[in-house]
């Protein structure tokens, strides 16, 4: 006889996109879609938390309808809502944790919370069936920067994470220092690959022989300095330059954070003596990152096995909330219908 397919509604709402996803069996995507609010917060360089909030409050009900449909799924054949609750901003994710206790409350299905950056790890094993352990896991997204080892899915220790911004900020505020468009990564990604990662030698903060912190903080300032002088007396010089010139420093840029990012990895997967590591977020969609990954990971002896979200999935989405609340469904763990969001994870 067929076993039965367990079929999980993901939300999504920790930041600035309001997605939702029907996943069976956590890994066949049956439905995705997330709405952005990149246009909404363009204009301020950065996400604005409160408009972030009623964007999600406007979106959250046709982004459900829409996920349902594309599934082709009705109530009845949805087994479990789940939601990531944390980390994230508050008046974000409680829309997503409102919207995921109603429906759970009226259609008489189990409710799971999930943690946003656990699932961005989630990404990375979509396609996988067998996970080689011990695994080091990089997480690298606009909020966090964050080093893993994974048992499983449901079992991860930190051994890692950043002392000032994540990466993906890192990538957001040298953007607009150099006058790039908003959301930076994707910015600084494209332009970078006209210029010259050893034009200009910024700094690798490695924080000690052993550390599995980061730190992006200074990196962004030394951007800062190049642009305006170490004074920073001196005149914003970025309407004056070439497109070669800022190609040069964005690509250094991109460089340096690659570069801690790749040590730090190696670092972890040394340590714990991993066979595979798996690399999730929003950053992890920029191609030399990846790149530089697999070879580092290939040249390794013995070699590590790279698993890598799709591109699709790196950034925000459900899909990933989906995939991973299946495994904590078969572990039988559920959340009451007291759950709050929280900012910290
Ligand atoms: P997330 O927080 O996971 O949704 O990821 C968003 C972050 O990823 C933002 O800080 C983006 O600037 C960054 N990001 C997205 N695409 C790229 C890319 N191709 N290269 C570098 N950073 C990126
Ligand atoms: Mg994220």
């Amino acid at each position: 006889m067929e076993q039965k397919r367990i079929n999980i509604l993901g939300l999504e709402t920790s930041c600035d996109e309001t997605a939702a996803a029907v996943v069976a069996d956590g890994r066949e995507v049956r439905s995705s879609v997330v709405a952005s609010q990149t246009k909404l917060h363009e204009k301020y360089g950065g996400v604005v938390p409160e408009i972030a909030s009623r964007a999600h409050l406007e979106k959250i009900y046709p982004v459900i309808t829409e996920a349902m449909e594309r599934a082709g799924v009705g109530r009845d054949q949805i087994d479990a809502i789940a939601v990531a609750n944390q980390p994230g901003l508050t008046i974000a994710l409680v829309v997503g944790v409102t919207a995921a206790k109603t429906l759970s409350f009226m259609w008489g299905k189990p409710l799971i919370a999930v943690n946003h950056l656990h699932a961005h790890l989630q990404s990375a094993l979509l396609s996988e069936e067998q996970l080689e352990l011990p695994a080091v896991a990089l997480i690298v997204s606009g909020g966090h920067t964050c080093l893993y080892e994974a048992d499983s899915p449901l079992e991860l220790r930190l051994l890692g994470s950043t002392i000032d911004d994540a990466a993906g900020e890192a990538f957001d505020k040298v953007a607009t220092i150099l006058k790039l468009p908003y959301p930076g990564g994707p910015n600084i990604e494209k332009i970078a690959r006209k210029g010259k990662a050893q034009a200009v030698d910024f700094p690798r903060s490695l924080l000690g022989r052993d550390s599995l912190d980061f730190s992006f903080s200074g990196l962004k300032t030394a951007v800062l300095y190049h642009c305006r002088g170490q004074d920073m007396q001196g005149q914003d010089r970025v309407d004056s330059m070439s497109e070669q010139e800022i190609a040069d420093i964005a690509a250094s840029f991109q460089a340096a954070v690659i570069d801690v990012l790749i040590k730090k990895t190696k670092r972890a997967a040394e340590k714990i003596g991993a066979k595979t590591v798996l690399l999730g977020g929003g950053v992890a969609a920029n191609s030399t990152l990846r790149e530089a990954m697999q070879q580092t990971c290939e040249r390794s002896k013995p070699p590590w096995r790279l698993l890598v979200a799709p591109k699709a999935y790196c950034t925000d989405n459900a899909v990933m909330v989906a995939s991973l609340a299946y495994h904590k469904h078969q572990a039988g763990l559920f959340a009451p219908l007291t759950l709050e969001p929280s900012a910290n994870g």
